[in-house]
């Protein structure tokens, strides 16, 4: 009895896989022909607003993945997978032409735009940044690249290398999801990043005014580092006081703007450029 229950499951087990295999192999296969095809890739741009003002200093890119069968797929699904297979250099390329196309349109705004570790550590990486900015005609201090805590801290050679190759230039640097990793404060003290954005998770605790003695104590210690801050993932007036009043630089959230397309960007930010845009 026993046996063949075990049996059953481990059929059910291989079946699973297979189906997951494939599954996987076809994302795999149509990922790398979205890229090649270059249109399925879509960036959406939040608006990150300072503290105390409603209008929007800057804007993160956001990618998406609009699959012709499946729909719109999250980032959380295929930049993983965009690392696994080696093509996350080539989303990193798409990217940041588009934020870079679309804030030359709009001079007083500034750019970020998210990077992983592969495309960081690339040894060309400095020289494709700096180039796209060239063409676009774009001071490099309006971009700033969205890093991961570990690879910030734990800095990677070759990785450590780009981002002062970078921030010689005048790129700023940003720790993304911080507190999420496994750092102490006390190695924040070496890092050669300019903001810390403080992961959702923690300002989503500080509703009703409470629980927010993380996060002040991440706004001191950044403060006392020189660091600029934001808070990601912002969604009630509650939070947004909360944090003004602790002293948190930047905030970005669904209460302020969910990520939006290059129209209505324009439309926000745009007035009078927006004609350019349309040619
Ligand atoms: P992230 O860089 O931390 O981006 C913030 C995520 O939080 C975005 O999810 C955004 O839509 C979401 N968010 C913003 N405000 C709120 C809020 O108020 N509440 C909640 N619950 N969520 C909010 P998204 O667009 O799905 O991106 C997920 C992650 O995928 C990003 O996290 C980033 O790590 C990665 N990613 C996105 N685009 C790129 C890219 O071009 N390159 C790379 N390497 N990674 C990317
Ligand atoms: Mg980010
Ligand atoms: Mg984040
Ligand atoms: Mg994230």
């Amino acid at each position: 009895h026993a046996k063949a229950a075990g049996r059953n499951a481990y059929a059910l087990f291989g079946e699973h896989m297979d189906e997951l295999l494939r599954t996987r192999r076809k994302l795999e296969h149509d990922l790398r022909e979205a890229l090649s095809t270059g249109t399925q890739i879509e960036i959406a741009y939040q608006p990150v607003y300072s503290s105390d003002s409603s209008v929007p200093c800057s804007l993160e890119a956001l990618c998406r993945w609009r699959h012709p069968e499946l729909g719109s797929i999250a980032p959380d699904v295929f930049i993983p997978l965009a690392e696994e297979i080696g093509v996350i250099q080539k989303i990193g390329a798409i990217v940041l032409e588009d934020a870079c196309s679309l804030i030359a349109l709009l001079p007083s705004i500034s750019v970020a735009v998210n990077a992983s570790a592969a495309e960081l550590s690339s040894p060309g990486y400095p020289l494709r940044v700096l180039s796209v900015l060239a063409k676009w005609g774009i001071e490099p201090t309006r971009l700033e690249i969205e890093i991961t805590e570990s690879l910030a801290i734990n800095g990677e050679e070759n990785a450590e290398r780009n981002i002062l190759m970078l921030r010689a230039a005048g790129v700023r640097f940003a720790i993304d999801d911080f507190g999420t990793g496994y750092s102490s404060f006390s190695r924040v003290q070496n890092v050669t990043v300019d903001r810390l954005k403080i992961d959702k998770s923690f300002i989503g605790g500080i509703r009703e005014g409470r629980n927010s003695a993380i996060v002040e104590a991440i706004i001191n210690m950044a403060r006392a580092q020189g660091l600029r801050t934001t808070a990601e993932g912002v969604e009630t007036n509650e939070q947004r006081d909360a944090l003004k009043s602790l002293g948190c630089d930047n905030i970005q959230g669904f209460l302020m703007s969910r990520p939006i397309g290059r129209g209505e960007v324009m439309a926000l930010l745009g007035a009078g450029e927006a004609k350019k845009d349309r040619g």
